[in-house]
């Protein structure tokens, strides 16, 4: 069953970006480097509209290396768009973070034209940890101001290059099916949005063509060849076998093998892998709008139907007035009638 996630709150986080994005040149968008498309939030590039962005991909230690490339090129050929990747390992992600921003506004700088960042992302992502290291190591927090909120954060990573926190939590928002199924792999949406089992098979299927080496050599799997065409149960059970996780009478514990797949996944156990690549997610997206509006459309046509069928069903209670209305014209008439001869007879009397 596709991953339903509302978390809510959204509208709140929408208007304190709307109000925040007028006095921001650049807008930082932090990604998990192995999901970039699924962990974006579509709903971002409506409110940002056409502020420069930095696509900042995020976790690079646990994604594969050739496709954070392929990735980086895309958003690169984006129009006012940069890209760079990092990971909570490196000690020192100000200066390159500062740099990549100033290359895309280089109109802004110096004391009285600071350059204003904002800095965003789903949960999980790695803000805290990113936040914490630019703080940490060069920068001096300066949160709780006039005019900032308190959830609010304004660090200074230079003194003329202001970077603000989200106001707000920018949740995900799923409208491509597969990509629920990736956020939930990478730990990002709700435990109890999903079962284990369903998410680790849609994992294995992302993984067992481009990943089967690592697949093999994590799980002790004998045929790698065989691994892309192998049914994705057949897959995970083997993998539990493998791992030991067998009920008694023999029976393979699913939910065990499932918690394990996903654990060795988002710990980088089983190897660096990224689970989309540029073309594909372009592939889901365009499906997923598609279906955005095909329900769009069925919406507008149900409620235009049930307006119809109101007018229709309103229509008819005023024809029916109208019948009764003549009827009892007629029947006052046929009262009329009959009293001036009812009224003859007893008159007779
Ligand atoms: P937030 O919800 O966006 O603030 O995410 P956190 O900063 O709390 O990070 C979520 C998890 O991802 C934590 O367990 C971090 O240690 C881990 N994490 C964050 N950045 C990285 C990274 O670049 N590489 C790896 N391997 N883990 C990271």
């Amino acid at each position: 069953m596709p991953i339903q996630w509302f978390p809510g709150h959204m509208n709140v986080t929408k208007k304190a970006i709307i109000e925040r994005i007028k006095e921001i040149d650049v807008v930082i968008e932090l990604l998990d480097a192995r999901l970039p498309g699924s962990s974006a939030n579509p709903m971002l590039a409506e409110l940002t509209g056409n502020r420069r962005k930095l696509k900042v991909l995020n976790k690079q230690d646990l994604a594969d290396p050739a496709r954070t490339e392929a990735w980086l090129a895309w958003y690169r050929a984006q129009s006012d768009t940069g890209a760079i990747a990092l990971d909570a390992g490196e000690t020192a992600p100000a200066q390159r973070l500062i740099k990549a921003c100033r290359e895309l506004a280089p109109h802004r700088g110096g004391m009285d034209k600071p350059l204003r960042v904002m800095i965003c992302g789903i949960p999980n992502v790695g803000k805290s940890t990113l936040m914490n290291t630019l703080v940490g190591k060069k920068a001096a927090k300066t949160g709780d101001e006039a005019g900032v909120t308190r959830i609010e954060q304004r660090i200074n990573l230079a003194s003329d290059f202001y970077l603000f926190d989200t106001p707000g939590m920018l949740w995900p928002k799923i409208t491509v099916e597969k990509s629920g199924y990736h956020l939930a792999a990478s730990g990002a949406v709700g435990r109890n949005a999903y079962e284990d089992e369903d998410a680790a098979l849609e994992l294995l299927a992302s993984i067992k063509g481009s990943y089967a080496h690592l697949l093999a050599a994590r799980f002790k799997l004998d045929d790698v060849d065989a691994i892309p065409t192998t049914h994705d149960e057949v897959l995970l059970e083997t993998i539990g076998r493998k791992r030991g996780a067998v009920m008694s009478g023999g029976r393979i514990n699913i939910t065990k093998a499932a918690e394990v797949v996903l654990h060795d996944f988002r710990a980088g156990i089983l190897g660096r892998i990224t689970l989309e690549t540029p073309e594909q997610f372009e592939a889901w997206w365009a499906e997923g709008q598609a279906i955005e509006e095909a329900r769009r459309l069925a919406k507008e046509a149900r409620s235009k139907a049930k307006k119809g069928s109101r007018q229709a069903a309103q229509e008819e209670a005023w024809l029916a007035q109208d019948e009764d209305d003549e009827s009892a014209d007629a029947d006052a008439e046929v009262d009329a009638n009959s009293g001036e001869a009812g009224q003859g007879p007893s008159a007779d009397h």
